[in-house]
């Protein structure tokens, strides 16, 4: 199947260029609502929700939900919903991001916020690449979190019946394409001080020493 390649590279540049560090993600979340209706998504299949109301650190905006209806033959099969987070680390504000090859790069001296506005860019193109090419489809719930990486506040914090009640949820976030995860032990929570350099603890992960 193709899709507009030059599409989806736009939609990523246009949301890494957005400020949105975690719990201000007010205003990418308006982007994100504008780039969903220009893909052809009705303005009233895009809604917040109030998880912010209920997370206890300061949060500008809730999780934004997209419900989209099924579609031709496939319209009455279980719901599923592809989630993300729209949300980046503090490192990433100011980031200006680049076209430089086959590669977007930074021309600040920040972190990029691909984690995750690759994320972002992979549900808006799918839902625009839906509507474009008017493709069968279950119903479908696209979900982008708030304050991700401050605590997994917004999928903690979001209510089942505004999602939909999916059967089965896709998350889009970190690693490489090529890996798929499908299940986790569990967490488990604990206390420690970290001495070291500040990094992001994805990509440098032995900056610091530990001390429980
Ligand atoms: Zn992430």
């Amino acid at each position: 199947m193709s899709f507009d390649i030059q599409a989806a590279t736009d939609r990523l540049m246009r949301f890494l260029a957005v400020e949105g560090v975690t719990g201000k993600e007010a205003a990418i979340g308006r982007e994100l609502t504008a780039a969903l209706q220009e893909g052809g998504v009705p303005a009233d299949a895009i809604r917040l929700d109030d998880a912010n109301t209920r997370i206890p650190v300061p949060t500008e905006t809730g999780n934004l939900i997209v419900d989209l209806p099924g579609r031709g033959a496939m319209h009455n099969q279980p719901r599923i919903m592809f989630m993300t987070h729209m949300d980046t680390v503090p490192l990433c504000a100011g980031a200006k991001p680049k076209v430089a090859g086959r590669k977007i790069v930074n021309q600040a001296k920040t972190a990029l916020g691909g984690d995750n506005r690759c994320g972002c860019g992979v549900l808006v193109t799918l839902a625009a690449e839906l509507a474009k090419q008017k493709l069968d489809h279950p119903p479908i719930t696209l979900l982008f979190c708030v304050r991700e990486e401050s605590g997994l506040w917004g999928a903690r914090r979001v209510k089942t019946q505004d999602i939909r009640s999916p059967i089965m949820a896709f998350n889009y976030d970190g690693g490489s394409a090529s890996n798929v995860t499908i299940g986790a032990v569990g967490a488990d929570r604990w206390q420690v001080e970290i001495f070291g350099r500040a990094s992001h603890a994805g990509s440098r992960r032995s900056a610091g020493s530990v001390r429980p």
